[in-house]
């Protein structure tokens, strides 16, 4: 039931149509699908891009964190760790397929070997930035310093890339067409990252590490009493239909997800607080 279900399902968002383009997957069925967003929309900016300018630095863009806090990949691509970096401290770079780098400074902790691949999404060290710690260069207070390099080596604004709204995920058109597509599976990825431990790619194809999340929140808040295990069945889709009932679903809790119960499960995806 849980397989044929998931069958279903991916069917539909194929039905959606994805096509590659210019190396970007993107969605023609729903607003296009990030490759790139900002992790860190959630937390306040405590340095802005002039502000690093004024005080001397090339650029960029301070999160106010606590210690320890998990860093996810703004876009997917290649590991480089850079130990004591300066007054960078902890540096991490991701290199992207289309020739730009993302750094995170000031890190308490890698998580990856150098080499690694990672997806949109996935955790890729933790913030640090306490005055003096191991990792912390220059930094005098917890925090997070994001960057992006441009391909002819220039330091840009991670902001200005992601682009207009703050550079989080587009809002998925689930809720007007009913078709779940990348975008509505990128925003539930971010939730459940967010509220339910998820740490895999922000990449809107929902896996096993997806679907045990999303069980593990329908589990905490919505009802469901079936194993956390990743395999989607009857009992997953009727949780998944009470979070929708709380957002404007009036069906049936069947378990069987129709265009109205995922609009109702888009529309609390479609919440800023997911962006
Ligand atoms: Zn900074």
């Amino acid at each position: 039931m849980g397989r044929d279900l998931t069958r279903r399902m991916l069917l539909r968002g194929t039905a959606a149509g994805l096509v590659v383009g210019g190396g970007l997957l993107r969605s023609t069925g729903s607003a296009a699908a990030a490759s790139f967003y900002n992790p860190f929309s959630g937390y306040q900016i405590t340095g802005t891009w002039q502000d690093h300018l004024n005080s001397g630095s090339l650029g960029g863009i301070d999160f106010g964190m606590n210690v320890g806090t998990q860093l996810p990949a703004a876009g997917g691509g290649t590991i480089r760790n850079i130990p004591e970096n300066g007054t960078g401290g902890h540096t991490v770079t991701i290199y992207h397929d289309n020739g730009y780098r993302t750094q995170y400074m000031h890190l308490s902790q890698f998580l990856l070997a150098d080499g690694a691949v990672i997806g949109m999404g996935g955790i890729v060290g933790l913030s640090g930035g306490e005055r003096g710690a191991p990792g912390s260069g220059s930094s005098t207070g917890p925090h997070l310093h994001w960057h992006m390099i441009d391909p002819n080596g220039t330091r840009i604004n991670p902001l200005d890339y992601v682009g207009g709204g703050g550079g989080g995920l587009p809002k998925t058109t689930t809720e007007q067409d009913g078709v779940p597509g990348t975008v509505f599976w990128q925003r539930a990825q971010n939730w459940l990252r967010i509220e339910s431990g998820y740490q895999g790619p922000i990449d809107g194809v929902p896996g096993t590490n997806t679907y045990a999340a999303l069980q593990r929140n329908l589990r905490d808040h919505w009802g469901y009493t079936g194993p956390i295990d990743g395999d989607p069945g009857t009992y997953t889709w009727a949780a998944a239909q009470r979070l929708a009932a709380a957002h404007g679903y009036t069906g049936p809790i069947d378990g069987a997800m129709g265009p109205n119960s995922w609009r109702g499960f888009a529309r609390f995806l479609n919440q800023d607080r997911w962006d």
